[in-house]
């Protein structure tokens, strides 16, 4: 079996902001059949749930893209070990509720769940916490289908496992990946409302949980909510400096908060509380678009006064920024690698043209902070500018051809990336 052929050109990402330039669309049903699909074809490249906002997971005109959604969804626990086995198309949903259903639980998740693991790892996609990193950290071992159609696997203690989790997809297609786990815990969510920036102590209140998101509109100098998930199994940290909702809130002004995960502090198991979405909703409209940049976190402060001076710019054409922490990792491609981070998130009106100059406006208050935007979502950065922030770009260049020689599995932005 080679895998069904679908009507390429009219595949499109989740917010539907992108229509991929695919020559074929294929979605093969079994690993043989996708590594035959990958050995005949020129140009690849693999299509997760398609959550990213750019390009990142488009082959181009010439190219075949290949989506993993109808691989067998296999989740294999081992519970003494502590991991489990995962193929890389499964959702962050479905493996959650494997994991937990044997008494276990992933360290971290996004905000929201319905997210690949291959391609949340690819793109070095994150949750928040002080002491948490991208949610590549959990991974211990990745099986890649390589451009010959062979497989190779490369496990931590591997000199190449640094390049290998947050890889763009572009060293080959992950057909699973092996995570740590720890045992399940329960964690309890606060929303807290009105908190000024003038005064903030951004150090003190990214550390008043497990994981602390704050929200703003922009349309005033300060959060609108701060999301803080606190587990059960640590100390409670006080938080003086507002006031706690006594409603459910969603993160945007406005919407209902029905599909949002349980706050007012009832306590509930890690995956119906770390991400801010539930599972069984879908997540928003996707009438939005999205950018993230990751800084030093020593710069919070700094560059959240750098975005104030151009509130009203922002506030235009936003629908919430979302500022979260991430603490650095070692994958050499990821945004907070080598240091410990800030992440500073926007959903934007779905609006492309409004929406790029602001983003270039924001980057340019930015600059002085080195950001690295988020691989899968929206940024005006040039390539070689990227490229500079990244001090393991030429490992990650030396892997890349000695796994994919022919550079089957590049497209436009990854050969800007690896350009010299
Ligand atoms: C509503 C919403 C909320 C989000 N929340 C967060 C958040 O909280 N934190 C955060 O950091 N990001 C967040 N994101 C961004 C999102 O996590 C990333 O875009 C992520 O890459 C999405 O995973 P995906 O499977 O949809 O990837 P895709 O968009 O399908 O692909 C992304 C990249 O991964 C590659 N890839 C996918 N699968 C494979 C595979 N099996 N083998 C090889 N390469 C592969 C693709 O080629 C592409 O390069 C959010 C996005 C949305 C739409």
């Amino acid at each position: 079996m080679t895998g069904t052929a679908e009507t390429a050109g009219t595949i499109t990402n989740w917010a539907r902001t992108i229509t991929y330039s695919a020559r074929e669309f294929h979605r093969p049903r079994s690993l043989d059949a996708l590594a035959a699909l990958v050995a005949s074809s020129a140009r690849v490249r693999v299509l997760g749930s398609g959550h990213s906002f750019n390009r990142i997971a488009d082959p181009g005109p010439d190219g075949v893209l290949l989506s993993t959604a109808g691989l067998p969804p296999e989740i294999e626990v081992d519970a003494a070990a502590h991991t489990v086995r995962v193929a890389g198309g499964v959702r962050y949903a479905e493996l959650a509720r494997a994991v937990h259903a044997h008494g276990l639980a992933l360290p971290n998740m996004a905000s929201l769940p319905h997210i690949s693991v291959a391609g949340s790892v690819a793109t070095g996609t994150h949750g928040s916490g002080v002491r948490n990193g991208p949610l590549a950290s959990a991974v211990r071992e990745v099986e890649l289908v390589l451009a010959d159609g062979s497989a190779v696997t490369i496990g931590r203690g591997d000199p190449r496992f640094d390049g290998a989790v947050t890889s763009l997809g572009a060293l080959g297609v992950v057909t699973a990946l092996t995570l740590e786990l720890e045992p399940a815990y329960e964690v309890e969510q606060h929303v807290f409302t009105e908190l000024p920036l003038h005064g903030l102590d951004f150090a003190a209140v990214a550390a008043a949980g497990y994981s602390v998101s704050l929200f703003t509109d922009w349309r005033e100098p300060g959060f609108r909510q701060v999301w803080v998930k606190r587990r059960t199994d640590q100390p409670v940290v006080d938080f003086p400096w507002a006031t706690a909702a006594d409603v459910a809130l969603h993160p945007v002004p406005g919407m209902p908060a029905g599909n949002c995960t349980e706050q007012l502090g009832v306590p509930g198991p890690w995956h119906e509380r770390l991400p801010h979405f539930r599972a069984e909703f879908t997540p928003s409209s996707g009438e939005e678009i999205q950018s993230e940049y990751l800084l030093p976190r020593t710069a919070a402060r700094d560059a959240l006064d750098a975005i104030d001076s151009i509130r009203s710019t922002v506030a235009g054409v936003l629908q919430t920024c979302e500022v979260r922490t991430v603490a650095a990792d070692t994958q050499w491609l990821s945004p907070a690698h080598g240091r410990n981070s800030v992440a500073l998130h926007f959903t934007w009106v779905r609006d492309e043209a409004a929406v790029r100059p602001v983003v270039r406006r924001l980057e340019e208050v930015l600059a002085r902070f080195d950001p690295r935007p988020h691989w899968g979502k929206v940024y005006e950065i040039p390539s070689a500018v990227v490229r500079r922030r990244y001090t393991r770009v030429p490992d990650f260049r030396a892997l890349a051809r000695s796994l994919d020689p022919t550079g089957k599995f590049t497209n436009a932005v990854v050969r800007d990336l690896l350009t010299d």
